[in-house]
């Protein structure tokens, strides 16, 4: 009955001269030598991962550094004309009131399930601390996004219950959220760990359910409708606030597209054919459970967005994230019919965007130790 465990162990990696210790929290090692460059791995690493230097991944710091310069509190955007709106008795269609509900349920909750996957089952195995630094900012990152929906609640004197239930009670949420728990229910298991190629195709299967679909693609839909609603000058404090927030999710998408392709390079046996098309099929049914909630939260649409255009959106947005990881698109060629999205998706035009805002914080934060 033990049988499948043995089999099944995770390769030693431990050479003599070094440690296979992936959470840098085991015996320290007296004897090992230092650590250089080429001992540094993203997955089932050699080298102490308590040693950020040398750095091997520039980009990964980059982020890190990047996602630093980024720093924002969503209570320093001021809620009044959205209070004013929401409170106005015709301001917002019952259209648009059920889907910015809706939108604003699905991330409440959204942010706690990444978080809690970053902290809980991608950090225990990502054996690499440049990575490791990025994933704790990104965890800030994605507290302040949680935080972001307890202000709104706050502001607009939602039901909490209603929106933070959301993702349990609304079945178009609900199916989102199980389809990615299924990802990473393998790496919740106290008993995984890396090392088979199996288990390493189930942690790449977690990022990409996370990075890639979750907030590469359910996320960007998502901004889509508020950020409409913010051109139409309709609830502008919580459209502010989803800049931000995308400003981030950029970074962290990009971040996850960069650790799996990187995965890849190292350990090209797991990125096999059949692995790819697997990936593929995970894309393509992200898009139409995608479809689905967007239906489910626009069954009329309005103004410049209805359920067939963020359908038609999916499918651009998983064909550009298939070119992404290197894979063939699992759509035909679609137009974005978003093109004002695409200029928030480019990080350098965001840095752009934000500038302004962000010199002005950085000033105002500066401590001054005279
Ligand atoms: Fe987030
Ligand atoms: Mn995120």
């Amino acid at each position: 009955m033990l049988d499948w465990i043995e089999n099944d162990a995770p390769v030693s990696h431990d050479t003599g001269d070094g440690t296979n210790d992936a959470t840098g929290l085991g015996e320290i090692d007296r004897s090992g030598g230092r650590v250089t460059v080429s001992d540094k791995a993203m997955i089932n690493s050699r080298a102490d991962v308590n040693q950020l230097l040398p750095l091997k991944y520039g980009w990964a710091w980059d982020k890190y550094l990047a996602g630093c310069n980024n720093h924002w509190m969503p209570t320093e955007v001021s809620m009044q004309a959205d209070i004013a709106l929401w409170k106005s008795r015709d301001g917002l269609t019952d259209d648009e009131r059920r889907m910015l509900k809706r939108n604003l349920g699905f991330f409440a909750a959204s942010e706690s399930l990444v978080a809690n996957n970053i902290v809980l089952a991608i950090y225990r195995h990502l054996t690499n601390p440049e990575c490791r630094q990025y994933l704790l900012r990104q965890a800030f990152e994605e507290a302040v996004h949680t935080h972001t929906f307890q202000y709104i609640v706050e502001s607009l004197g939602l039901d909490e219950g209603e929106l933070f239930n959301m993702y349990r009670e609304v079945p178009s949420i609900t199916d989102k959220a199980a389809w990615a728990l299924n990802y990473t229910k393998h790496l919740d298991d106290p008993n995984f760990a890396t090392g088979t190629p199996e288990r390493d195709q189930d942690f790449l299967r977690d990022l990409v359910a996370f990075y890639v679909v979750f907030e590469g693609m359910w996320f960007y839909t998502g901004f889509a409708q508020i950020l409409s609603l913010g051109r139409r000058n309709k609830m502008v404090g919580i459209a502010e606030q989803y800049q931000y927030i995308l400003r981030d999710e950029s970074i962290h998408l990009n971040f996850g597209i960069d650790v799996i392709n990187q995965i890849k390079a190292e350990n090209p046996h797991l990125w096999t054919a059949e692995f790819q098309e697997e990936i593929r099929a995970m894309l393509r049914d992200a898009a139409e459970l995608e479809a689905a909630y967007g239906r489910d939260t626009m069954p009329n649409g309005f103004l410049g967005l209805n359920a067939e255009l963020c359908e038609q959106y999916m499918h651009f947005i998983a064909n550009r994230r298939c070119g992404q990881l290197g894979l063939a698109p699992v759509f035909n060629e679609v137009e974005n019919p978003f093109p004002w999205m695409s200029e928030a998706m480019d990080l350098k035009k965001e840095k752009n965007f934000f500038e302004t805002r962000v010199i002005e914080y950085q000033n105002g934060g500066a401590l001054s130790w005279d």
